[in-house]
C-alpha cells in the first residue's frame, strides 16, 4: 500500500513528488501516457512570470510571487536551463498605457519587486526592433525563461532517485474509498493507496468527479505557436508581451533557453472532448502573425522551423483549485493550474506538502534525500573535456544531430536514465536531437535506430510520441 499516489506527471505532480520524497514516504507517480511531461506541460511559453498580472488575492498571485524566486535554485540542484531575461508589456496608445498602471499597482499589491513603468525611448533602447510607435512598457526584470519539459524529466528523474515509484502507460481509470483509504482502479490493476494527490491537468475534473460531485469543471482552451531557428534570435533578448484582454496575456514574442524565438499563444475554446486536439489551426497562425507584427514590425516568419500548439485547463472557478476533499478526506485536488502554473509549480509543491503534513499529523524527514541530479550536454563541454569523456566512450565522438551538435553518447544516456526516453520525441525533449533546423529529417532515422538498439525492438515498433503513433508501417524488402 502506497502512503500517497500522485495522478499526473507533468510538471506539478513532478514537483509534488520530489518535494514529497523529502521526507519518509512510499510515493507513487500513476502517469497515462508513455513519458513523464506529454500533457500540457510539453507545450507552453516557458515563460517564469514576473507576478504581476493575477489579481491580487487569488491563488494564481500567491503562488506566482512565491514561486519565481525558487527556480534559480531548484535548476542550480536539477540542472535545468534557466535565464531570467525580464519582461516587457508593451503599450502603444492612452488605453494600454491605463493597463500598465492596473498591472504595476497588482504588482505592488502581490509583492513583485524591481516592476517599473519605462516610457517608449527607454524601450527601443532595450529592444531596438521593436514597433517604434510604443509609447511605453511595464518592465519586470525577474521574469524569466526555462527549459520546460527538462524540468518536469527532471524533477521525475530526482524524485525516482529519492525512491518515488513512477508508472507509465497506467491510465486511471476509477477510484473506490476504502476504509484504509483509496482504491485506484487502472488499465495495470489495482493500486491501493492512504491519499490521493489528482495533478491530472486538462482531466483532473474527471478524476475529481471519481470520487466526488462535481463541483468545478475544466473548460480546455487550445494556443498555437511558432518556433523560429536560432538565426532569428537578434529580434529580441527580452519576452514581449502586449497588454492582456479578457482571453489572459496574451501573444508574445520570446526566446527560448534554447536561442530559438517562439511567437504566440491565441486562445481557442475547445469542446469538452477535445482535451488532446493539439492540432494547429491555419486561421490561429494568421491571427498570431498579424497579432505578433505589432509588437516587432520584422519577424523574420520565413524562418519558421515548426508550429506547435498546447491546452489550457482553464478551471470554470476562474482560480488555482489546490485543497483537500471535504466530501473524500485524504484527496487532494491540484486542478485548474492554467497560467501562471508553470511559474508557480515550485510553491505549489510546498503548499501541498503541508496540506499532507496536516491531513497526516506530521511527516518524518527523509535524511538521505539528494537534491542534485546531473546531465552531460556535451556541446557545453570544454575542448579538454570533450577529449576526455570521447577517450572513456567513443560514442560522444559521434554526432547524430548535425543542427543541435548531439551526440550518440547523449542519446543512448537519455534512454538509460531512470524515467528514460522511449520514443523519438522523448530522446528530443532531453538532448534535443531534432529540435534544430532540419526537426530531424536528417538524425530521425539514426535517432530510432539507437532507440530500437537500446530498447530491444524492432524499428517498426518504435514510436514518435504517444503510443500509437508509429513512423514506419513494415519492411518494403526482406
Ligand atoms: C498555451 C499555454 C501557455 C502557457 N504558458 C505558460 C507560461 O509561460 N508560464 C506559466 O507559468 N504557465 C504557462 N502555462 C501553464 C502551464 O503550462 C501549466 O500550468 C502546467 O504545465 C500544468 O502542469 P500540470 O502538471 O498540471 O498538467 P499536465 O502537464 O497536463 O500534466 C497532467 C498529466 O496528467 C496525466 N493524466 C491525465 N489523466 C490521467 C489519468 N486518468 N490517469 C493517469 N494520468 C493522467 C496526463 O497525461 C498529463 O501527463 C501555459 C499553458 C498553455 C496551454
Amino acid at each position: 500500500m502506497y502512503d500517497i499516489t500522485i495522478i499526473g506527471a507533468g510538471v506539478i505532480g513532478n514537483f509534488i513528488a520530489r518535494e514529497l520524497s523529502k521526507y519518509k514516504l512510499n510515493l507513487t507517480i500513476v502517469e497515462k501516457d508513455n513519458d513523464v511531461s506529454n500533457g500540457t506541460t510539453k507545450a507552453n511559453s516557458a515563460i517564469i512570470h514576473g507576478g504581476y498580472d493575477a489579481k491580487p488575492g487569488t491563488n494564481m498571485a500567491e503562488f506566482n510571487s512565491k514561486g519565481n524566486p525558487m527556480f534559480d535554485k531548484v535548476c542550480e540542484e536539477l540542472d535545468v536551463p534557466f535565464k531570467r531575461i525580464g519582461s516587457l508589456v508593451l503599450a502603444f496608445d492612452d488605453k494600454d498605457m491605463k493597463s500598465l498602471e492596473e498591472l504595476y499597482n497588482r504588482s505592488i499589491e502581490n509583492n513583485i519587486p524591481d516592476v517599473e513603468i519605462i516610457d517608449g525611448d527607454r524601450v527601443v533602447d532595450m529592444e531596438p526592433n521593436i514597433n517604434g510607435d510604443v509609447k511605453g512598457a511595464l518592465y519586470s526584470p525577474t521574469a524569466g525563461i526555462i527549459g520546460v519539459y527538462e524540468l518536469a524529466i527532471a524533477l521525475a528523474e530526482n524524485a525516482i532517485d529519492n525512491g518515488v515509484d513512477l508508472k507509465l502507460n497506467t491510465e486511471v481509470k476509477d477510484i473506490e474509498k476504502t476504509d484504509e483509504g483509496y482504491k485506484i482502479f487502472t488499465n495495470d490493476g489495482e493500486i491501493k493507496s492512504k491519499y490521493i494527490i489528482n495533478c491530472a491537468g486538462v482531466y483532473a475534473d474527471k478524476i475529481n468527479n471519481m470520487v466526488a460531485e462535481e463541483s468545478f469543471k475544466i473548460l480546455p482552451r487550445r494556443g498555437e505557436y511558432y518556433v523560429l531557428d536560432k538565426s532569428a534570435s537578434y529580434i529580441t533578448n527580452h519576452v514581449i508581451f502586449q497588454c492582456p484582454n479578457e482571453f489572459g496575456k496574451g501573444v508574445l514574442i520570446a526566446p527560448t533557453v534554447h536561442g530559438n524565438i517562439i511567437v504566440g499563444p491565441n486562445s481557442q475554446e475547445l469542446n469538452d472532448d477535445e482535451r488532446n486536439q493539439t492540432q494547429t489551426s491555419r486561421d490561429s497562425l494568421e491571427y498570431i502573425k498579424k497579432t505578433a507584427l505589432k509588437s516587432i514590425e520584422k519577424i523574420p516568419f520565413n524562418n519558421t522551423i515548426t508550429n506547435f500548439s498546447g491546452i489550457r485547463a482553464e478551471p470554470s472557478t476562474g482560480d488555482f483549485i489546490i485543497e483537500e476533499l471535504e466530501k473524500a478526506k485524504g484527496f487532494i485536488n491540484v486542478a485548474g493550474i492554467k497560467s501562471p502554473g508553470l511559474s508557480s509549480a515550485p510553491a505549489i509543491a510546498q503548499h501541498v506538502v503541508r496540506l499532507v503534513q496536516e491531513i497526516s499529523g506530521g511527516l518524518e524527514e527523509n535524511l538521505a534525500f539528494n537534491p542534485r541530479r546531473k546531465m552531460i550536454i556535451f556541446s557545453k563541454l570544454s575542448k579538454e573535456e570533450k577529449a576526455e569523456l570521447i577517450k572513456k566512450n567513443p560514442r560522444y565522438g559521434r554526432i547524430i544531430c548535425r543542427c543541435e551538435n548531439i551526440t550518440e553518447g547523449e542519446i543512448i544516456d537519455s534512454i538509460r536514465r531512470n524515467a528514460g526516453a522511449t520514443t523519438v520525441d522523448g530522446v528530443k525533449k532531453r538532448v534535443r536531437p531534432g529540435a534544430g533546423r532540419c526537426q530531424g529529417s536528417f538524425c530521425g532515422p539514426r535517432v530510432m535506430k539507437i532507440l530500437a538498439r537500446e530498447l530491444n525492438k524492432d524499428m517498426e515498433e518504435i514510436v514518435k510520441d504517444g503510443n500509437k503513433s508509429n513512423i514506419l508501417t513494415g519492411k518494403t524488402k526482406s
